[in-house]
């Protein structure tokens, strides 16, 4: 028999719910055990050390273990959740080791500085997400923002999604696994691996051709295209219509739910931000979505502000630069679009 080639794998949980963790857990393709266990691929093995929601050990020998890894090198480092900054990492700990609180701020740096690679698993490791949310009093930052700031040169693949698809992290470790680091193309802008990221939902949407017919659903639970009730399917980028989720069995879209973007960092920013709007409900219609464009508020500002404009990928842009207005496009995006060129010029702090 062959030797088997282990793979180290530290998992820190930083400012989130562990909710991706949950996703991970309930991996259809590659269970969690087999990803624990076995083989994942022949002669390769993933040991994973640390994991907090699910190793046994815990207290100061489960810190040393963790921080062990540092000696072996070649191991990945994988990040849940976003790294709270404030008051010199307070906010958030990893345990104590020595006697001493080791902050989450700390434990990220130091162990992403002699990884292999790092995986920010999930939106809010990716890009902030809802611990970044404005007002942010614990200073959460995305894990290539911290990793930047304390001067830590290190790749890291962006997994996002609220939560992720289970198969988007080990397809990833499965590529790692057999080929080494993703290259560079096949990485979008963000980070994000092109496999599972490199088209819009709206492309693969089963209700496209209700798009196009401008066939809308005005409540939940209605046939049709459900833009009108705030669908961000043409601007958030994943292969959820094919892939689909919980062993292919439904996804969002499918369950008559409109696409939150959970995959891009406007997720809750802006338009995007569903949670602010459920505070705002006027002029919402009655079964509509509090995100809906009919409910589109100029005045709500990014809830991230330190992002680029959260109507980077809008695909009501080309409107908003040439002033075109496609007759296919439905009613409601060509009525948003004159409010949504004032919040353009309003919010370019956003
Ligand atoms: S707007 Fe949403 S529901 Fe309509 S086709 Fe696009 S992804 Fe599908
Ligand atoms: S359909 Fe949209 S909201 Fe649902 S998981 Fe995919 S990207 Fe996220």
């Amino acid at each position: 028999m062959g030797r088997v080639q282990e793979y180290p794998v530290v998992w820190l949980q930083c400012a989130g719910c562990s909710g991706c963790s949950v996703s991970l857990l309930n991996s259809a393709a590659i269970t969690a055990r087999q990803f624990v266990l076995d083989e994942i691929v022949p002669g390769k093995h993933v040991n994973l050390r640390f994991h907090p929601t699910i190793m046994a050990a815990s207290g100061e020998a489960a810190i040393e273990v963790a921080l062990g890894a540092k000696e072996d090198k070649g191991y990945l480092l994988v990040v849940e959740g976003a790294v709270p900054t404030a008051a010199g990492g307070a906010f958030g700990g990893v345990g104590e080791t020595g006697g001493r609180h080791l902050a989450m701020t700390d434990a990220v740096a130091d162990l992403a500085a002699d990884a292999l690679a790092v995986v920010a698993f999930g939106s809010c490791a990716a890009f902030g997400g809802i611990p970044a949310t404005s007002p942010n009093p614990t200073g959460c930052a995305s894990v290539r923002e911290h990793l930047a700031a304390r001067g830590v040169r290190k790749p890291v693949v962006a997994i996002p999604g609220c939560p992720p698809h289970p198969d988007w992290f080990m397809g990833t470790v499965v590529r790692v696994l057999l080929g080494g680091l993703p290259a560079a193309g096949e990485l979008d802008a963000l980070g994000r691996p092109l496999a599972y990221y490199g088209k819009l939902v709206h492309e693969t949407c089963p209700r496209r051709a209700d798009f196009e017919a401008g066939r809308f659903a005005s409540r939940l639970g209605e046939d049709g295209c459900l833009y009108e009730l705030g669908c961000k399917g043409p601007m958030a980028n994943a292969d959820c219509p094919t892939r689909q989720w919980n062993g292919g069995t439904s996804w969002c879209v499918g369950a008559n739910s409109p696409c939150h973007g959970c995959v891009e960092p406007e997720f809750l920013c802006g338009e995007f931000n569903y949670v602010a709007r459920a505070g705002q409900a006027r002029g919402m219609r009655a079964g509509g979505t509090a995100m809906s464009p009919h409910n589109f508020d100029p005045d709500v500002v990014c809830s991230l502000r330190r992002y680029t404009p959260c109507s980077t990928r809008c695909f009501r842009i080309p409107l908003f630069v040439n002033g075109t207005k496609p007759a296919l496009w439905p009613p409601s995006a060509r009525r948003a679009c004159a409010p949504w060129r004032r919040a353009a010029r309003r919010t370019a702090r956003c």
